[in-house]
């Protein structure tokens, strides 16, 4: 028998705010253990919580991101478990009125998309598809403090600066279907947490945490199967190779005829295995209760509205205006979108003058790989939007070849660099031409200069010459890289190509 997955995906999200959910105690993260502390986050007897309003109002931008019905009346609630990183024993959280109700996520998807070829992607073709994720709520909750057990040599030390923390739970229906669904949901959802400005939606620092809820059913049937519930997902690519080992465990247990346990199970990256942490059994029952010390209140319809207002375009949005306004593939419109700053530094070299299909490729292509190599991240990229909008002008008019282009950006990269402090006697939009002047990188398409270097080539390689007119095309690439050493890469490609097929013809 066939077995499909079922998978929820359950996100934690810290929201950005200065202050505690219920105190005003700072959210500053890698202070001194146990500095941002109080009676009230510390669950001191008398001590009175009070919610915060900026936490509030970020949950609320969140949810109309997420196309969330939003409530009317809140409330809070407790969540009894006894832990030491809870203090007061309870968390409170939202249980039954959540401030976010039923919404959805568009994601584009690969899953739905064959691998495209690099050929294919500059056709434009492979369109990505778009699917709907539900979103059953996204509520409020105070995060929990921090257990530290290494290098520790008797016991555990408790950290509490992170207890009362504002998060935003976001919970997902089982909607997505495979591993590759859940990581685009993730990517799609991140990608709405960041342009709405939120969350700096770091995982390392534990600002984005996520659990995987997996299922597997016989593909006819409706009633789904018995879900596991998976923790400890450190990165988006954990999250995919957990829920993969996790339905190949519960696909194979089925047709042995193995009953699938409800549980709780932890990933284990190093061993590549899901583990049991509980089961159902010993699950907690959480006995939720309202909140006494923070009474139900009514959120009015201005609120909102004025929340709204405030909501940027959202990646989806940007895609499609990028795909009708600058007519580039959609691939290339969405792999774009997904970082708001480098969505922007396109945008900023078409303003200045870049064609959008060769801008939005070289962005992608040759100067992520640089700023990776450098370990930075775009917006701190010392090439910026003007300097490299002039260079694609230069490859556009023909004056200098794609491969030499790429020397040039790493000369500007290197020229920028060390001079951050604006030292630099050039204009930003100047900088290409003057390196490209100053070396002599200029093309070369002068017909009777490159006569001569394939006149060259031509004697100096009889082999390929031989090749080429027994039928072998590939024998030209061999002569087209001799005409190109002799010119040290100034050639005009296509040039070289037409001389060398008239003289081989
Ligand atoms: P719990 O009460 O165990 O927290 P919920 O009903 O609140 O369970 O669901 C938690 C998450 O699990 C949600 O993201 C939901 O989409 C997902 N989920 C629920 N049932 C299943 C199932 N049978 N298979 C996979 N995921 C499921
Ligand atoms: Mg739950
Ligand atoms: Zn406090």
């Amino acid at each position: 028998m066939n077995y499909e997955p079922v998978i929820g995906l359950e996100v934690h999200v810290q929201l950005k705010t200065k202050s505690k959910l219920f105190c005003s105690c700072s959210t500053e993260f890698g202070a001194e253990g146990n500095k941002h502390t109080c009676p009230v986050c510390l669950g001191w007897p008398g001590s009175l919580p009070v919610l915060n309003e900026v936490a509030l109002k970020l949950g609320i931008r969140v949810g109309l991101a997420l196309n969330c019905k939003v409530a009317e009346r809140l409330k809070f609630d407790r969540k009894n478990y006894f832990y030491p990183d809870l203090p007061k024993a309870y968390q409170i959280s939202q249980f039954d009125m959540p401030v976010n109700g039923k919404g959805w996520l568009d994601i584009e998807t690969k899953a739905l998309t064959p691998a495209l070829s690099q050929g294919e992607r500059e056709k434009g073709e492979g369109a990505l598809r778009v699917k709907r994720v539900g979103i059953t709520r996204a509520h409020l909750e105070e995060d929990a403090g921090k257990l530290l057990h290494e290098g520790i040599m008797d016991g555990s030390l408790v950290d509490y600066n992170r207890g009362g923390i504002p998060l935003l739970e976001i919970v997902s229906e089982p909607d997505l279907r495979s591993p590759q669904e859940a990581y685009d949901y993730l990517t799609a959802l991140k990608a709405i947490l960041q342009y709405v400005e939120v969350s700096d939606c770091d995982m390392e620092k534990g600002s984005l945490r996520c659990d995987a809820n997996v299922s597997v059913r016989p593909v006819s049937q409706e009633k789904f199967g018995t879900k596991v519930e998976i923790k400890n997902l450190n990165s988006f690519k954990m999250v995919q190779k957990a829920i993969q080992y996790e339905i190949e465990r519960q696909t194979e247990a089925c047709q042995n005829g193995d009953a699938i346990v409800q549980e709780t199970r932890l990933w284990n990256d190093a061993k590549g295995t899901t583990f049991s942490m509980r089961s159902k059994e010993e699950a907690h029952d959480y006995r939720y209760f309202p909140e006494p010390d923070l009474v139900p209140f009514t959120l009015s319809r201005e609120t909102v509205e004025e929340i709204r207002k405030t909501l940027p375009e959202l990646p989806l949005e940007r895609a499609k205006r990028f795909i009708k306004e600058f007519g580039i593939p959609e691939y290339d419109a969405y792999v774009l979108v997904q970082e708001k700053k480098l969505a922007a530094y396109f945008e900023s070299c078409i303003r200045e003058g870049a064609t959008p299909k060769l801008a939005s490729n070289w962005v992608q292509n040759e100067l992520l790989a640089m700023v990776n190599e450098n370990n930075l991240s775009i917006e701190d990229c010392p090439v910026k939007p003007k300097a490299f909008a002039a260079l694609l002008r230069q490859i556009e008019s023909g004056k200098i070849s794609g491969k030499i282009a790429k020397d040039v950006l790493a000369q500007m990269f290197k020229t920028l660099s060390v001079c951050l402090d604006d030292t630099i006697q050039v204009a930003d939009e100047m900088l290409a031409e003057t390196i490209i002047k100053e070396k002599g990188l200029t093309q070369v398409s002068d017909t009777g200069l490159i006569e001569k270097a394939v006149e060259k080539a031509i004697a100096a390689n009889p082999t390929a010459v031989a090749e080429f007119k027994a039928g072998k095309q590939k024998a030209l690439g061999a002569l087209v890289g001799a005409v190109m050493k002799e010119t040290s890469g100034k050639a005009n490609p296509k040039v070289v190509n037409e001389i060398l097929i008239k003289k081989l013809g």
